[in-house]
């Protein structure tokens, strides 16, 4: 019922205007635009008293700043030509306030098979060229998932799919030619999973006008349960754009985590067990394998978070049992299969590397302005990627594990240390020239090299003890 709370919050009209750093004066076609815009899917509601605030922290600055960070662009805060112009573009009639894959509450269908019916059609194009771009839509999800779908022609389908123009019995009308496109109701009994087009559009198979297909599948994201992504590549972007024809289209690898956070990957059951193994998708790792290495290990806020492909344990002092994650549904925009991560303590970021970019995350946010180079932190050009990375707290020095040397970086100067790189057998004796992961905890390193992680105590300089990698998963 979340759902339906927003729904009924968009349709509450606010027409008056509010100034923004002086440069918008009431009745401007532009400050109309982004104040509707910002209603529409921001959930901006504007507070009286704020009318003729100029500040920087004014609600109206904030909400613009958070439009500008979930669709790319620079957060200025103000309504700028870029602002604008995005502004102006056709996209997805379902609001952004969120930024995250998944609608609240993850709703999901219980069932694998779904129903969809085409209700009615637009005069735009032939029946048969719209029940085949529905179909080529559905194919796209049906790809990645364990869902199938079926076409019924009469009665209640899970997904009723319909063309409307203006007051379509919802509480969303649409809006005439251009802006919304369409829009789509998170998986559930009766409207809940139906997808809304706005036949003011001109639907097209190519190009020019609207293409169904691609609008299509985007809606049937939602239907399906995925809510907008602020990654550019995705299907799930709520901006329209004219990519790729319907032929050559394929879902983005956040699209593929996405959904398959809610219903895995497909399963192979009905067709013959293949005589050579085939990996269509990665597996999900087994904590306890015995074989079970990392790819980077890290701390955040007190939890543990160890990385493996496409996912991450997560451990808290709280819950004892480790939590297995998709990377992408924390922060959508990182990669998988990531080379190394630590927390710099003094800053509370986490820093993610993966070739020769990294990335900063704070808490579940990935900081503005990465990936950025490795080179920028001073490696030289021969360094194309980090094997794993720690931060010492007391020192504030974060090691950097390369081979079989290692550099040492002061996160106070922001510098590499002098006297870099040295080599990692003359300063961790017993330690193998090549790690995949380290922690620093207890006064202790963890290295962690394939299945075996070797305890290292620096002021011994000397391995403690040896352990299993996933020693720390309650195996
Ligand atoms: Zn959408
Ligand atoms: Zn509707």
């Amino acid at each position: 019922m979340e759902r339906l709370a927003i729904l009924v919050l968009l349709s509450l009209r606010i027409c008056s205007a509010y100034p923004l750093h002086g440069e918008m004066t009431q009745g401007h076609p532009s400050m109309d635009l982004a104040q509707q815009y910002l209603e529409k899917y921001y959930n901006f509601r504007k507070n009286e008293k704020q009318i003729f605030k100029r500040k920087d922290s004014s609600p109206a600055v904030k909400k613009i700043q958070e439009m500008q960070k979930f669709l790319g662009l620079e957060m200025t805060g103000k309504l700028d030509s870029n602002t604008m112009e995005l502004m102006h573009k056709p996209r997805c009639g379902v609001p952004d306030v969120g930024g995250f894959t998944t609608f609240p509450g993850s709703p999901k269908w219980r069932k694998t098979h779904i129903t969809y019916r085409i209700v009615n059609y637009t005069p735009d194009l032939p029946r048969e060229s719209v029940d085949s771009a529905i179909e080529k839509a559905l194919k796209v999800w049906e790809e990645v998932t364990p869902l199938t779908f079926s076409r019924i022609s009469e009665g209640e389908a899970d997904i009723m799919i319909s063309f409307a123009v203006g007051e379509h019995g919802d509480f969303y009308p649409f809006d005439g030619p251009g802006q919304s496109l369409a829009h789509a109701y998170p998986p559930g009994p009766g409207f809940y999973g139906d997808v809304h087009f706005d036949d003011d559009e001109k639907w097209t198979l190519g190009p020019s006008g609207t293409n169904l297909f691609l609008v299509a599948a985007h809606e049937l994201g939602h239907s399906l349960g995925l809510f907008h992504s602020d990654n550019k590549e995705s299907l799930m972007y709520p901006v329209y754009k004219f990519s790729t024809s319907p032929a050559h289209f394929h879902l983005s690898q956040d699209d593929i985590e996405g959904i398959q956070s809610l219903y895995a990957p497909p399963s192979f059951d009905a067709t013959p067990v293949p005589v050579l193994p085939v990996s269509p998708t990665p597996k999900t790792p087994a904590k306890c394998d015995p074989a079970l290495s990392f790819d980077a290990v890290s701390t955040l806020r007190g939890e543990f978070l160890f990385f493996k492909d496409r996912y991450f344990w997560r451990k808290s002092h709280w819950n004892p049992e480790p939590e297995l994650h998709l990377i992408s549904a924390f922060w959508p925009s990182l990669p998988s299969g990531l080379d190394a991560a630590y927390e710099a303590h003094n800053k509370d970021r986490v820093l993610i590397f993966k070739g020769s970019q990294f990335w900063a995350v704070r808490g579940n946010e990935v900081q503005a302005g990465y990936p950025k180079g490795i080179h920028t932190l001073g490696f030289p050009p021969t360094v194309k990627k980090i094997d794993a990375a720690v931060f010492e707290k007391e020192t504030k020095k974060t090691y950097f594990f390369v081979e079989d040397k290692y550099w040492r970086f002061d996160e106070t100067r922001h510098l590499m240390d002098k006297g870099f790189p040295r080599l990692i057998t003359d300063d961790f004796p017993g330690i193998e020239p090549q790690v995949d992961a380290v922690l620093h905890e207890f006064g202790f390193f963890y290295f962690f090299l394939g299945s075996s992680q070797f305890e290292f105590d620096p002021n011994a300089r000397t391995v403690t003890h040896t352990l299993k990698s996933n020693s720390w998963l309650q195996c």
